[in-house]
């Protein structure tokens, strides 16, 4: 059992920096713990902004709800 495959890489999406595809990079696809979390940040960042309006009032369509009587 000396076949060894080599591990495929892939790109760090925040630094695209090459890693390997193995137990060696636990964060994989990212290089380290710091770009997964800049990752994360960026979609937390976006999310953030949504959750953080109030959105009561923004729903499209809000007004005649389903609880409302139809003519
Ligand atoms: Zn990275």
């Amino acid at each position: 059992m000396n076949k060894r495959k080599a591990a495929p890489t892939c790109n760090c999406p925040t630094c695209k920096t090459p890693i390997a595809w193995s137990d060696r990079f636990p964060f994989r696809p990212f290089c380290s713990e710091r770009c997964k979390l800049i990752d994360l940040g960026e979609w937390a960042s976006e999310g953030h902004r949504i959750a953080g309006e109030p959105v009561c009032g923004e729903v499209p369509g809000a007004g005649p709800g389903p609880d409302q009587p139809r003519h």
